[in-house]
């Protein structure tokens, strides 16, 4: 919008926009592909925004254009466009490309690990960006947080579960990391996208599904075909979403284009918590109360087992680390560090008081 009426203001030759860079300097035109439905809550319109911001922020300089998924390329497609240059930039989530570095995942979440506040201290203020830069310069992106969901549900189930047996034998949509340690548990890990989870449910091609939160959740309707939803999100405690940018393109801005981006990518980290933050809870009354949704969490020992498989496929990502430069390994060494140091905060923290509101307890105007 700003460009257009820029360049309508240029045409007529209108003093005022005497700020504005002349067009000769050239402007520029970005191409984003994302992972998500067109215009999903969240995540689709939380990309949407940070484009929109990026525009703003540069007086049009630098706008971005948005594709969702399948609009230019697949919804896993985002590693490969911004590698190649087919777009300059990206918005998903770094775990859905495990299978270009085993490291990618930690980016986003690993199952017992970090929360949305734990991530971003790690990345921002530990060694995780720097090991970041140095697991993806090597395939001409460099990769930025740019939101995150907060906790996220484990996921939708037609059946209870009351035990580790019931898992066994589970067709269960949960990509990545949660994928392994369900398999070793006897599920079979499916992954799809967002937009496929649905008909895959309803179909029967799949048992049970994890996508989000109860925000996307109630958008994709999965409450029509199970019934039970199981929290404990163990496996994406605060899973954070990345800005991919093409390193050649990234180095063709000036410094202020650049600073705009990673600004940006910081207001889009916390923009989307918020908004996460504040339709989750009606969206689970909904759920609950106009749906018949029956919440459910994980019995405790069939957590700790979720846990020691956690740890078997932490340590195979470890040992099977065959980079020249053991990336992945300092990756995965890293976390753990981090993680030691800020758990203990954590627990006596935020942890605590979280405790302490479960308490007998509430609010009651007296008028
Ligand atoms: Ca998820």
């Amino acid at each position: 919008m700003k460009r257009r009426s820029f360049i309508k203001a240029a045409a007529v030759g209108g003093a005022s926009v005497s700020a504005a860079p002349a067009l000769s300097q050239g402007l520029i035109e970005w191409r984003m592909v994302t992972s998500w439905p067109k215009g999903l809550p969240g995540l689709g319109t939380g990309a949407e925004r940070l484009a929109a911001n990026i525009t703003a922020m540069s007086n049009g300089r630098l706008t971005i254009k948005v594709y969702a998924a399948g609009e230019l390329v697949p919804a896993f497609g985002c590693f490969d466009a911004v590698a190649n240059g087919t777009a300059q930039m990206s918005h998903d989530a770094a775990y859905y490309h495990n299978g270009k570095s085993e490291g990618c995942p930690f980016f986003t979440a690993f199952p017992f690990g970090f929360t949305a506040g734990e991530i971003e201290g790690w990345v921002k203020y530990g060694n995780g960006q720097k090991l970041w830069d140095e697991l993806y310069l090597p395939f001409g992106i460099r990769g930025f947080l740019a939101g995150n969901t907060g906790t996220q549900m484990l996921g939708w189930f037609k059946k209870e579960i009351h035990s580790v047996a019931d898992l066994n034998g589970l067709k269960f949509r949960a990509p990545g990391n949660q994928g392994k340690i369900l398999q070793k548990l006897g599920v079979t890990p499916v992954t799809l996208p967002g937009g496929e989870i649905f008909p895959a449910l309803q179909s029967g091609a799949i048992d049970a599904a994890e996508w989000i939160g109860p925000y996307n959740d109630l958008a994709l309707g999965f409450y029509q075909v199970c019934k039970y939803y199981y929290s404990h999100g163990y496996h994406e405690p605060g899973p954070a979403l990345q800005l991919m940018i093409n390193e050649q393109a990234w180095q063709s801005l000036p410094k202020d284009l650049q600073a705009i981006i990673t600004t940006a990518a910081e207001a889009a980290n916390r923009d989307i918590l918020a908004e996460y933050n504040a339709r989750s809870g009606p969206a689970l009354r909904t759920l609950v109360e106009n749906h018949g949704v029956l919440v459910r969490g994980l019995p405790e020992d069939v957590l700790i087992a979720c846990g020691e498989k956690a740890n078997e496929v932490l340590n195979e990502i470890h040992a099977g680390d065959t980079t020249p430069n053991k990336i992945v390994k300092r990756i995965v060494e890293d976390f753990l560090a981090f993680r030691a140091d800020v758990v203990p905060w954590t627990r006596i923290g935020e942890q605590a008081y979280l405790n302490a509101r479960r308490l007998p307890f509430e609010f009651k105007l007296k008028a």
